[in-house]
């Protein structure tokens, strides 16, 4: 776009035009203006510059949530770096596959794994420390640094690692365009203000917390309340004081267990985002019954950052993921033929437009298998356009079931399980089968202190589907394997299950 800014030059503009402005509120009360994270950015950026840093190098980061922690992201773009935020729970195994495929300049780190990553890198790699105090190596330098690189829309800006759901975690190379274009497009559809004070819990290192929270609130101008991880009694605490929270299912699910969420407490809230993961339609319902708000759900990834909303002005859907953000564009295609299918069926989620990615990092097969050849990228998710033109993911393409020829979508049976007296939630999988190839699994986990009998589950829903939908098998057990994101693992599901229906 003509009017394109990179992401650090509009947040430096904020700090010249609000210096004394409160960017972060933190938990202990303290704060830091946008002049004061600025100058950190400065110094910050001396140091990757005495380290060498020049553009195009990757700037690695496997640091604890904290404002130097989004500071050392402003200097890594404001030097010309690629960002490239590493989830602080991966092991020294992870850690070495993805030193080696990103090859870093520089890696940034806590103070204890130090000496870990120092041998794990080799000798081109220069190992910084920065810890939750803003202690470490990092912040040392006495000098600052003025000038801001002037990034061009198509330069790569960050690459960010997808979850790894349904696989080995691929690099999504990202631009500058892709992060402002994006980041355009959210202010506009959430009216996103410098007004706005968000209640920032999510962690720094994925796409929802980094380029939508944060990016968003660096933009606007807006404020923080700044928490090093998810906590309800303190969110609780902190929404009397703020505007908007953006949050996975698993935060509403867990906010929802509190009898302090009511409407009083929600007074000065005017948003509550979801995404990442699915939220659950019963949860959607109950939010609004407890405090009169309707989760605003949207939908996004890695690869593109956020492809769809429901609207901020006019009827949000439980169960849909809304509308193309401005600029994006959608479609559902056939599975098989690739052919574009009509509203209503089922099919590939495909998405074009300035916030799709440049491409996985070298790995040049996979992306061109992953693009058709009119730009669409194909995102791996299965869904429909219902009758009023809004999205609904049904799932995703790897974790269809194919049983006996017949496609099973495990979203159509876990909502069916969900709604059954004394189920707090459910997944279903399919697994090796010696007849039908695969056939269905449910892997359920009843509410608190409600006692649930695999024939139950099966008899509550004997009458709604059809048999080839039916789960040959149910499990109960007391919680599903999820990541940090929400994210249920139904590949570690699958492979605890594999051997269920092995011929003996
Ligand atoms: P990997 O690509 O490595 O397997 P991942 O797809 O989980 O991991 P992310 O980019 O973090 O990595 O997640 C994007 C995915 O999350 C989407 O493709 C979609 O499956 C899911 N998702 C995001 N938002 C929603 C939503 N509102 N409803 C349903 N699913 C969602
Ligand atoms: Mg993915």
């Amino acid at each position: 776009a003509d009017d394109f800014t990179p992401i650090h030059r509009s947040f430096e503009a904020q700090a010249a035009r609000q210096p004394e402005k409160v960017l972060f509120h933190l938990p202990d009360g303290g704060t830091l203006t946008y002049a004061e994270t600025e100058h950190t950015v400065r110094r910050i950026a001396a140091r990757l510059l005495a380290d060498g840093v020049q553009p195009g190098d990757r700037v690695a980061a496997q640091v604890q949530k904290s404002p130097e922690a989004l500071a050392l992201y402003l200097a890594t773009l404001r030097v010309g770096g690629v960002f490239l935020p590493l989830n602080t729970a991966y092991t020294g195994t992870e850690m070495d596959y993805f030193i080696g495929d990103a090859e870093p300049r520089v890696l940034v780190c806590s103070p204890e794994r130090e000496q870990e990553h120092a041998a794990r890198g080799g000798e081109q790699l220069i190992v910084e420390t920065l810890g939750t105090a803003g202690d470490g190596t990092l912040l040392t330098s006495e000098t600052t640094v003025e000038e801001s690189y002037a990034a061009a829309a198509d330069t790569p800006a960050s690459i960010l690692y997808t979850s790894g759901t349904t696989g080995r975690s691929k690099g999504a190379v990202l631009t500058h365009g892709n992060l402002a274009s994006n980041c355009r497009a959210l202010l506009e559809a959430w009216q996103y203000t410098d007004q706005d004070r968000l209640i920032h819990a999510l962690p720094i290192f994925h796409i929802h917390g980094l380029f939508v929270a944060a990016n968003m609130t660096l933009v606007a101008g807006a404020s923080f309340h700044w928490l090093p991880s998810f906590d309800a009694e303190a969110i609780l605490d902190l929404m009397p004081t703020s505007t908007v929270l953006m949050g996975v299912p698993t935060f509403y699910t867990r906010l929802l267990a509190s009898a302090r969420l009511t409407p009083e407490t929600c007074a000065s809230m005017r948003l509550f985002v979801s995404g990442s993961a699915p939220l659950l339609a019963s949860d959607h319902e109950a939010f609004e019954a407890a405090t009169g708000h309707a989760i605003l759900e949207r939908y996004g990834m890695t690869e593109t950052g956020m492809n769809t909303t429901n609207p901020y002005d006019g009827a949000r859907k439980p169960g849909t993921v809304g509308k193309p953000f401005p600029g994006v564009q959608i479609r559902v295609t056939d599975r098989e033929s690739g052919a574009a299918l009509p509203d209503g069926e089922v099919g590939l989620v495909e998405v074009k437009g300035p916030n799709v990615f440049a491409g996985y990092w070298r790995m040049p097969e996979k992306t061109a298998a992953e693009f058709r050849s009119d730009g669409f990228f194909i995102t791996g998710d299965l869904g429909r356009i219902d009758e009023d033109g809004y999205l609904c993911i049904v799932g995703r393409d790897k974790d269809l079931v194919i049983s006996g020829g017949y496609n099973v979508y495990p979203k159509e049976i876990e909502e069916r399980i969900d709604a059954l007296e004394g189920v707090a939630e459910s997944a279903v999988i399919g697994v090796p089968h010696p007849d039908f190839g695969e056939t269905v699994v449910a892997v359920v986990v009843p509410q608190a202190g409600a006692a649930l009998e695999p024939e139950q589950i099966l008899a509550g829903i004997r009458e709604d589907l059809a048999r080839f939908k039916q789960p040959r098998a149910v499990k109960i057990v007391k919680a599903l394997p999820r990541n940090v994101m929400g994210k249920v693992q139904k590949a570690e599901l699958r492979k605890q299950y594999a051997d269920l229906f092995a011929p003996a």
